[in-house]
Formats: C-alpha cells, sequence, structure tokens
C-alpha cells in the first residue's frame, strides 16, 4: 500500500514505544522509513531497531532544538526527496509536576511540558512541509490521551499538554488542509510504555480501563500500529483534524 512512499518518525525509545509499533506497520505496508532518536543514550537501543528495517535512516533529534531539527529535514531530503507521513510520538513532563497535585504545577514544568509534548508538532510540521510539498501533500499522525479531555488522575499537566496538542492537531489540519497536508491524533488506551511507567498509579489505570472497556481488554500495541498505518495511508485521505480513539471503546462509557 505504501510503496515509494517515505516517513519519518519521532518517538522510539526501545521496542515497547508506540512509535515502533507504527513504524513497523508502516515498513510492513512498504514505506521508506528514518527515525530519530533523542540524545546518544538512545543511539544504540534505537539503531539496533532501525537496523532491523530496510534502507531506514537514523538520525538525532531532540525536538526541542530547532537546529537538530533542520538538520533532520536537511537529511531525508537529501536521502529521500520527498516526505509522506511524519509521526509525532514524544511527550515529556518533569515527574514531580506529574506527581505532585496539580495546583502545585511548576512554571517551569508547564512550559516543558507544553514545548515537548505540543508546540513540537506545531515545530516539525512546519519543518517538514517543503517535504511535503515535493509528494503532494502528507500525512502527520500524533498520539494523545483522554486525560487531554477528562480530568485523569496522576496525568496531571500532561493532560494540559495533551489538550494543547489536540488544539494545535485541529488547527493545523485547517491551516494546511489547502496544501494536501492532514494532520490527524491518535488517543490509544494505557499501554505499558517508558513514559507511562511517569504515571502515578499507571498500573492501577490499566486494570480500571480493561474493566471498564466495552472489548474488557487493553489496547495492544500492533492495533495502535494499524490505527497508525490508516491515518497515514490513502486509506484515511478524507479525514483530517480528527482525534481517533483506539482504547477498545473506553471514552464511550458514561455510567
Ligand atoms: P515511549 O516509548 O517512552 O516514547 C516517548 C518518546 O518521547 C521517547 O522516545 C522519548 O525519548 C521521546 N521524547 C521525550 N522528550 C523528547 C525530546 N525532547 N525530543 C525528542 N524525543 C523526546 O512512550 P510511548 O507511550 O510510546 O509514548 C509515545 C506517545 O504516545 C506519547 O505522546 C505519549 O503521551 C502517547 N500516549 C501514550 C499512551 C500510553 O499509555 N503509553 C497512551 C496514549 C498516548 P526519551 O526516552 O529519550 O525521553
Amino acid at each position: 500500500m505504501l510503496e515509494g512512499k517515505t516517513g519519518l518518525v519521532f518517538g522510539v525509545a526501545n521496542k515497547r514505544s508506540i512509535a515502533w509499533a507504527i513504524a513497523q506497520a508502516l515498513a510492513r505496508e512498504g514505506m521508506r522509513l528514518a527515525f530519530t532518536y533523542q540524545g546518544e543514550r538512545l543511539k544504540e537501543s534505537v539503531g539496533a531497531l532501525a537496523e532491523t528495517v530496510d534502507g531506514a535512516l537514523l538520525l538525532p533529534c531532540d525536538v526541542t532544538n530547532d537546529a537538530e531539527i533542520d538538520a533532520v529535514v536537511r537529511e531525508v531530503d537529501e536521502k529521500f526527496g520527498r516526505l509522506d507521513t511524519l509521526i509525532h510520538s514524544v511527550a515529556f513532563a518533569p515527574r514531580e509536576d506529574l506527581e505532585n497535585e496539580f495546583v502545585k504545577t511548576s512554571r517551569d514544568g508547564f512550559k516543558t511540558a507544553h514545548d515537548i509534548s505540543a508546540y513540537s508538532l506545531v515545530v516539525l510540521t512546519r519543518a517538514a512541509l517543503p517535504l511535503f510539498e515535493k509528494s503532494g501533500g502528507g500525512s502527520v499522525v500524533a498520539l494523545t490521551y483522554y486525560g487531554a479531555e477528562k480530568a485523569v488522575e496522576g496525568y496531571n499537566v500532561m493532560g494540559v499538554a495533551k489538550a494543547s496538542l489536540e488544539a494545535c492537531v485541529r488547527y493545523l489540519a485547517a491551516n494546511l488542509g489547502p496544501k494536501n497536508v492532514r494532520i490527524n491524533a491518535i488517543s490509544a488506551g494505557p499501554v505499558n510504555t517508558l513514559a507511562a511507567r511517569g504515571i502515578k498509579g499507571f498500573t492501577g489505570m490499566l486494570h480500571h480501563h480493561a474493566e471498564r472497556a466495552p472489548l474488557r481488554r487493553n489496547v495492544e500495541l500492533e492495533e495502535v500500529g494499524n490505527a497508525g498505518l490508516f491515518l497515514a495511508s490513502p486509506m484515511s485521505s478524507g479525514i483530517t483534524g480528527e482525534v481517533m480513539f483506539v482504547d477498545c471503546g473506553y471514552n464511550i462509557i458514561g455510567l
């Protein structure tokens, strides 16, 4: 389905990462991929995964660093000459701001959470725009969580940053639709990843979701990967600005 197309994936930390699940689905359908890693610490582990994907590029990028973002886009332009898909699977908030009562959120923690988890979608999409234009359009997929809409215990400042991310999805979609660039988000149910372990009470959250979700289980990584494939592919060509839940139906339940 995606032969001849190219994708740029931000947010692989290890084989449990949602970004990796999406990347595997994209690669399975023939997309050529570039992966970024944040800092030397992750170079080896992300590199080992990237090596298993035919013709993949591996590039350093901290999404708060404009020079690194520019370098990634330059390299992708040089090696691929186009871009069809960008996967934004990146989020961070300082641990103390996740653990403290929400009212105690620090100014710096608030700024950091929004910079890395929401603003980065805007800056990465802008940087990729000239490459999307070479492809005649593009698809951007971001990852969000239900805590953007409802107050979820322990999610705190990350919920506020995700609300901002979801608004960025809509504004980017409205802005870039005329260029045939689509921007959507997947609101995934809880998945046991590195980032998720930073949330206090995460195991309880997993149990709660599995008990209440209509499908009576938690979502599988592969299911989030396949949803990413759908939003990245021409199968979703009429969809932009949406937040699509992939959560075994948890969000539809009232009482
Ligand atoms: P993950 O494997 O830990 O991925 C998070 C990624 O964000 C890591 O690769 C991390 O790199 C990267 N990152 C953090 N700060 C960065 C920066 N400044 N520059 C570049 N990359 C940075 O966890 P995940 O659960 O797959 O998270 C992926 C996305 O899914 C996030 O947006 C998350 O909020 C969202 N999500 C997760 C769940 C869940 O239950 N797991 C549910 C819904 C949505 P480092 O490891 O170096 O920090």
